[in-house]
């Protein structure tokens, strides 16, 4: 099955932390948290939209420079979503700076502080020298982010501070079924991405398509496609280990295919975990296992673990996999 999104861990996880996630059908990718964005090739950075940010701490978000340094010149806007001091962030970041020079350029950014009721809204554009531009507050529900096919939400989580954890999840995935293309005599063409998009969008039955020359439904075609689950991919970065946490961070990964998730400390530095409001690599093999996560990516380690690097993910794996 041909994936829709890739995705992958651009540090160490001695590093700072910072998922890639690239939409392949569309010249388009997401990341998760802003850690040093410093290893993404220019042509990786351009097609960032949208950056989710769990919370401001400098490790999880001292890229947001290198990130407005490359796409100043961008049209396509830069959607930033965090937690509720995220837009006071943004705006301490962009008065470091002097922009009288900026009116031309085109790049926009619009920033979402998310709490566990509202979701405020402000802008910085360059046009405008990057003074905000406050569009208030809207009900949140737990989405941030509703695309064609695919949504990414959020849960409220706490690290001391408010921090919030992702879930990005496809609706369902459609593969074409190359035997029964062939049995009907079917070319392949751009009429194959029309027709997964009308499947996508339940447009109706009778909707056509012209292939070879012959005029088909949709109804008709519906025996190629195979419908199965979406792809569902969490991340989660620093969290305190208290039960309401776990049980939110459960919920939000629940079934993923692949969650992310922070192991700064090992369980034999329990007491320095809780003190320092962190998980430890038990806790989230612990997480994936009860979510039925499919594949658990641990990182974020303390450096204290340099000297024994594999300690944090074989603790991880040993109570993810235990019966
Ligand atoms: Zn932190
Ligand atoms: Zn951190």
């Amino acid at each position: 099955m041909k994936p829709t999104f890739h995705h992958r861990a651009i540090n160490s996880p001695f590093d700072d932390p910072c998922v890639y996630v690239r939409a392949l059908r569309e010249k388009r990718a997401l990341l998760f948290d802003l850690g040093h964005t410093n290893r993404l090739k220019p042509a990786d950075i351009q097609k960032i939209t949208d950056v989710f940010v769990t919370h401001t701490h400098i490790d999880h978000f001292i890229g947001f420079d290198t990130l407005l340094r490359a796409l100043l010149r961008r049209e396509t806007p830069l959607r930033i979503f965090g937690p509720p001091n995220i837009i006071e962030c943004i705006e301490g970041k962009l008065r470091g700076y002097t922009w009288n020079l900026i009116k031309e350029y085109p790049l926009k950014i619009e920033a979402f502080g998310i709490n566990e009721k509202h979701i405020s809204h402000a802008g910085f554009y360059a046009e405008n020298c990057f003074n905000k531009t406050d569009y208030g507050e809207k009900p949140f529900d737990g989405t941030l982010l509703k695309e064609g096919y695919f949504e990414v939400k959020a849960a409220c989580l706490t690290h001391q501070i408010s921090c919030l954890g992702f879930s990005l999840e496809e609706d369902f995935h459609i593969n074409i079924d190359k035997a029964a293309l062939n049995s009907e005599q079917l070319g392949v063409g751009p009429w194959l991405s029309e027709f997964k998009r009308a499947v996508r969008e339940n447009a109706g039955g009778d909707t056509e398509f012209k292939i070879s020359g012959r005029i088909h439904t949709k109804k008709e075609l519906m025996k190629i496609a195979m419908i199965t689950e979406g792809q569902k991919i969490s991340y989660v970065a620093d969290s305190s280990m208290d039960e309401e946490n776990i049980r939110k961070i459960i919920t939000l990964a629940k079934d993923s295919d692949t969650l992310y998730c922070e192991a700064y400390f090992l369980e034999e530095d329990r007491e320095r975990a809780i003190e320092r409001h962190h998980l430890t690599a038990k806790t989230a093999g612990m997480i994936a296992r009860e979510a039925g996560v499919k594949n658990l990516v641990v990182m974020h380690f303390s450096p204290k673990y340099r000297e024994r690097p594999e300690a944090p993910e074989k603790e991880a794996l040993m109570e993810y996999n235990k019966e």
